[in-house]
């Protein structure tokens, strides 16, 4: 076995060493292993710890719970269990192999072993498959810590069978790659496209949880350019997008080189901290300019109402990969308004803010804020002549943001009035004629057409019932 006691940035917590401890003591072996590894050793925040032991899952928890510590049965078809030691979960998992996948995404049984090596052979990368014991140090197989080094991802084994057995490692491959700024090693790389079809035997909430992993990193701008085979299969409404041309004299880009530059624009304009929503709306902004696509008689094209359908194809994509329901709406608004035009006066601004509160409610505030974002980062993706609008939402920035300290009200709720004030002092019933009476306030005050005001508004209610 290979050992090497150095290079951890930190050592194993209390509630691991816990575990290991009580495990040991009772005559098992046990290592922490996995993404805590991986993280201790390139200096990362540090991860969940989970351990990898000799003791069958029944011999674990008999074991843990002797020695009073709480125990849940989570997964024990694959000789999962969970300890929890002064509150903090412990994932311990009874070395094994796993059998032939013959459906590209489980494998038809799992068998359990003695040996800790042959544990480390069914992980996916070399990153992952490393175990380290606080006194016997790392045990690393397969180069792992030699990778992180090299800020590779590479497979264990041979690259296209381990890719064959689980196509999910495909997505999983490019989320760590992107996730810790790393690429993908040559011969993974290859393994990588010629499997990235088989994607589609891999049921969608699981891509959808390593596709949000990708985007979430903020480097989804290098997985579209790195591994443009992998998004497509993923999200097969990408590959429409790629190398498809805009006939257009505002672009020098396809749309989906477009789009490459724009997620990457969100990144640098945000500083990475764009929000997870402006994320998926760079990466699909543009997704329905294939569909929309028309060339006028001097074979210019013209993608009118793209915005709304890729709204719609947004919506359809982000619930197909059964993610959450407010999150995707933040992200198909942001889409439908990218091309929507904010001029920088307390109007304009405030109808905005109206819309995104309807579409969004309780987001607008934060929300018009990353539409600028994505403005912005569109504007500078097109044709160098097209960045100075960039320059003029910088204004609209300021703007939106004395407009705001105004606290103008952007719901029925936050106006100077309210229902029951209504019925008392304007004579109206409750009822859906009072709720078209507030909205109707509502719109007047946006627009500038009639002040905050109590007295003002409830005239106004007067005159309207
Ligand atoms: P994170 O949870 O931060 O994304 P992780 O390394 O903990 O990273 P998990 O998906 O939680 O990743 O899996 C834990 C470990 O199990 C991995 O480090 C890897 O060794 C192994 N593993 C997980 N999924 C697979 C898979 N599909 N194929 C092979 N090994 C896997
Ligand atoms: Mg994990």
């Amino acid at each position: 076995m290979t050992f090497a006691t150095d290079g951890l940035a930190y050592g194993v917590p209390e509630h691991g060493q816990r575990v290991l401890d009580v495990l040991e003591r009772a005559g098992f072996e046990a290592w922490v292993v996995g993404g805590w590894v991986r993280d201790a050793l390139r200096g990362a925040p540090s991860h969940d710890v989970d351990v990898t032991t000799s003791a069958h899952w029944e011999q674990t928890a008999r074991t843990l719970r002797a020695a009073g510590i709480e125990v849940h049965e989570t997964g024990i078809a694959h000789g999962t269990v969970t300890a929890v030691v002064s509150g903090e979960p412990v994932e311990v998992t009874t070395f094994r192999t796993e059998g032939v996948y013959s459906d590209h995404r489980h494998p038809d049984d799992v068998r359990f072993v003695t040996d800790v090596r042959e544990d480390l052979r069914r992980r996916d990368f070399t990153v992952n498959a490393m175990a380290y014991h606080p006194e016997r140090g790392l045990l690393d197989l397969f180069g792992g810590a030699d990778d992180l080094n090299r800020r590779v991802i590479r497979a264990v084994g041979v690259p296209s069978e381990r890719f064959e057995e689980d196509a999910l490692r495909v997505l999983r491959a490019v989320r760590f790659a992107a996730r810790m700024g790393f690429v993908v090693e040559r011969a993974t790389h290859e393994a990588l496209i010629a499997a990235a079809p088989d994607l589609a035997h891999i049921a969608s909430e699981r891509i959808g949880q390593e596709l949000d992993g990708i985007v979430r990193s903020g480097h989804a701008a290098w997985a579209l350019e790195a591994e443009p085979e992998v998004m497509c299969a993923a999200i097969p409404e990408l590959a429409a997008m790629r190398g498809f041309d805009q006939q257009s004299p505002w672009h020098i880009y396809d749309v989906y080189e477009h789009t490459v530059h724009v997620c990457r624009a969100c990144e640098e304009f945000t500083v990475g901290m764009a929000t997870d929503e402006l994320r998926w709306a760079a990466l699909l902004h543009d997704v329905a300019k294939p569909v929309t696509f028309e060339a006028d008689e001097n074979g210019r094209g013209h993608f009118f109402g793209h915005p709304k359908v890729g709204a719609q194809m947004c919506s359809t994509i982000m619930r197909r990969l059964a993610l959450p329901k407010t999150y995707v709406q933040r992200a198909s608004t942001l889409i439908r308004l990218h091309d929507h035009m904010v001029y920088p006066t307390p109007r304009s601004i405030r109808r905005s803010l109206l819309k995104l509160e309807r579409a969004c409610p309780g987001d607008a505030r934060s929300l018009i804020f990353q539409l600028i974002d994505l403005k912005r980062s569109d504007a500078v993706s097109k044709v160098p002549s097209a960045a100075h609008y960039a320059v003029e939402l910088d204004a609209l920035s300021a703007a939106v943001r004395r407009e705001l300290s105004a606290q103008p009200p952007l719901r029925v709720s936050e106006l100077a009035v309210s229902g029951a004030d209504l019925i008392e002092e304007a004579n109206l019933t409750p009822g859906p004629e009072l709720g078209q009476v507030l909205d109707e306030l509502l719109r007047c005050v946006v627009n500038g057409e009639l002040p905050n005001r109590r007295d003002d508004l409830i005239e106004k209610a007067r005159s309207l019932a």
